[in-house]
């Protein structure tokens, strides 16, 4: 059976201190809360990674980085490598998030390359793929959704592929506080577990977890995450307060 996965992406929010008071509250909540079938995870900026991890590993609470350098080590000044995430007890990592294709430039290409660097240090991806509002209404998503499956992922093995988690972001839903109804997440969802199916087996596809990103709440999560191929969810700023972000993880 597939894992199911919340994650908390900080984005670039919290000094230290508020970093370290989110997450001992998400813990504390975490703790009352006894039963936890969900696999949950704090993705901090950067610098809180080591910090974050000490207080999340006790608790059986993964921790992830929000990106990484294609390559393993160099002169990059300034940028950060899979194998540092590694050494530091990460064990996710967010590829291809809208605001690094959007602000940064990542294409397909690079993503592909990060993809792998990534998978070869032991951490496991989360790729980002979705639509602008533009596509969505020239009623092509899907169809672009697969691209950005295809160019990114498919020249993993299929080992390699069933270590990769999914999160299906419509880039219009992202911090705005539009969400896709329950039916279009479902319709995506659905594509992208068939696409996969298509290209490397049933049971890749049936394990391979596929979460959900734009504006999910603690007011919609029930919902959405009530679709069969929903499989979590990737929470952006309702991640941010400690109570909705427990209450989303409740939600399963
Ligand atoms: C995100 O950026 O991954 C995200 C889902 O953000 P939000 O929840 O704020 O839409």
């Amino acid at each position: 059976m597939r894992p199911k996965i919340v994650a908390a992406n900080w984005k670039m929010n919290k000094d230290l201190s508020e970093g370290i008071q989110l997450a001992s509250e998400v813990i504390r909540r975490i703790q009352k809360a006894k039963k936890r079938s969900v696999q949950v995870v704090l993705i901090p900026p950067f610098i809180h990674l080591t910090t974050i991890n000490r207080l999340a590993e006790r608790e059986n609470i993964y921790v992830g980085a929000q990106n990484c350098h294609e390559q393993a080590l160099g002169a990059f000044t300034g940028e950060i490598s899979a194998l540092m995430l590694r050494s530091v007890g990460v064990t996710f990592v967010i590829i291809g998030h809208s605001e690094r294709r959007q602000y940064f430039k990542e294409d397909d290409t690079l993503l592909a390359k990060k993809i792998s660097i990534a998978l070869k240090h032991d951490l496991q991806p989360i790729f980002c793929c979705g639509e602008s509002l533009q596509i969505r209404e020239e009623e092509k998503p899907i169809a672009f959704v697969k691209k950005q499956l295809s160019a990114s992922l498919f020249h993993l093995s299929q080992q390699e592929m069933s270590k990769v988690a999914i999160a299906y972001e419509p880039v219009w839903a992202i911090g705005t506080g539009k969400t896709a109804t329950p039916e279009q997440a479902q319709i995506m969802h659905e594509a992208i577990r068939m696409q996969i199916r298509e290209k490397y087996g049933k049971e890749t596809a049936d394990n391979i977890p596929i979460l959900y990103g734009g504006s999910c709440n603690e007011q919609n999560a029930k919902k959405l995450f009530a679709c069969p191929d929903v499989d979590g969810g990737l929470i952006g700023g309702a991640s941010l307060q400690a109570a909705s972000f427990i209450s989303i993880v409740n939600s399963f």
